[in-house]
């Protein structure tokens, strides 16, 4: 089954409603992570997250959605965009296995205390960043949090990953709901009702919720519209071409200091986490190419 959101709105206009299938991507940043499965858990949320945020923003625009806990996770990072792309990683890959009481993955943990923090990238302007404490560490309650404390946005959110025992991925998804300036107490109450009802995102997905489905227990009685519908995917932006660009920018002198040591160099992008290798032949080449630059 394809991962994808929508992006929806009541008809009476008084809530914006996203949701979210993210089951092969959350699998595959998994298997370029090598994740355990708190730690899937938690990336997994803050794609899920990132995903449904920048969905939010103006088309050109891109967010970075980053967790920066006292916890073993220590930093967790997601960058997406309009299009439905996203990448990141945890800087622990490799957390303990815990649950909690109720025998769920503890990703509140693992994360510990520390921030959430949401940068917007816009086009010819600095980028703008907002933060909050974290509140639970669960991510989703931190990102409602977010939303309603940094941009005085009335919201839910619902991010979730389901881990199977052979350490794959089970299920992943989110949700997001935020209240219109529109919207009357009568449909705040029934919004409620719905959330408090509402089973976790990730087992919904994993009884086969398609995105639409898990907005109609969301909204129960509401009629919405669909006003977009896009695939989602994990992809990164790294390259090889920029990866030998980067070996340019350390300068001469490094690059050579390095040859003395290594055979190759190895750049290893830590978002997605491919290596781009470099042998000495190819080394030797840019720096001739770097002295023929230089001499005009
Ligand atoms: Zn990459």
């Amino acid at each position: 089954m394809e991962d994808y959101l929508i992006r929806a709105i009541t008809t009476n206009k008084e809530l914006r409603a996203l949701a979210l299938r993210s089951t092969n991507l959350v699998a595959e940043a998994q298997k370029r992570h090598k994740t355990t499965p708190v730690a899937t858990a938690a990336l997994g949320r803050v794609l899920n997250g990132a995903l449904l945020t920048a969905s939010l923003v103006k088309s050109g625009e891109e967010i970075v959605l980053k967790i920066d806990g006292t916890g073993p996770a220590k930093k967790i990072i997601a960058e997406a965009n309009q299009k439905g792309e996203v990448r990141g990683y945890i800087a622990n890959p490799q957390l303990e296995f815990n649950t909690t009481e109720e025998g769920k993955l503890d990703v509140a943990k693992a994360v510990g205390a520390g921030e959430l923090s949401l940068t917007k990238i816009m086009d010819m302007k600095e980028p703008y960043t907002g933060s909050v404490p974290l509140v639970s560490g669960e991510i989703g309650e931190d990102l409602t949090y977010y939303f309603t404390a940094s941009e005085q946005i009335p919201s839910a959110v619902g991010l979730g990953v389901m881990v199977d025992k052979d350490l794959s991925v089970k299920a992943a998804g989110g949700f997001l709901i935020q209240l219109l300036p529109e919207a009357s107490e009568e449909t705040i109450k029934l919004l409620e009702k719905n959330l408090a009802e509402l089973k976790s995102i990730s087992s919904l997905i994993d009884q086969g919720f398609s995105p639409e489905e898990i907005l109609d227990s969301l909204l129960g009685d509401l009629d919405y519209r669909v006003m977009a519908r896009k695939e989602v995917q994990f992809k990164c932006k790294c390259s090889r071409a920029r990866s030998y660009e980067l070996i340019a920018g350390l300068g001469k002198e490094d690059i050579k200091e390095t040859l003395e040591k290594e055979e190759q160099i190895e750049i290893k992008c830590h978002f997605c986490g491919e290596t781009y290798v470099f042998t000495k032949n190819e080394i030797e080449k840019l720096l001739s190419e770097i002295d023929k630059a230089e001499e005009h």
